[in-house]
């Protein structure tokens, strides 16, 4: 009981918003309101992204 109490004063100290949410981005083509992914570290949503990233649909290369 008495941890829970600490850590709920605790979550209130740091109970501003993750900064990951006020992160939003936007892909930069123009006419495109696709919003990016915080995983998403390019300018470019999935759509226009330009360059394929090596990730294979999902699949992890093994090499
Ligand atoms: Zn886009």
């Amino acid at each position: 009981m008495e941890s829970q109490a600490t850590l709920r004063a605790w979550r209130r100290m740091k109970g501003r918003r993750p900064k990951t949410i006020e992160d939003t981005r936007f892909c930069t083509t123009n006419d495109c309101e696709t919003k990016l992914s915080r995983y998403n570290h390019g300018p470019f949503c999935y759509n226009h992204s330009p360059v394929r990233f090596p990730r294979n649909r999902g699949v992890v290369s093994e090499a």
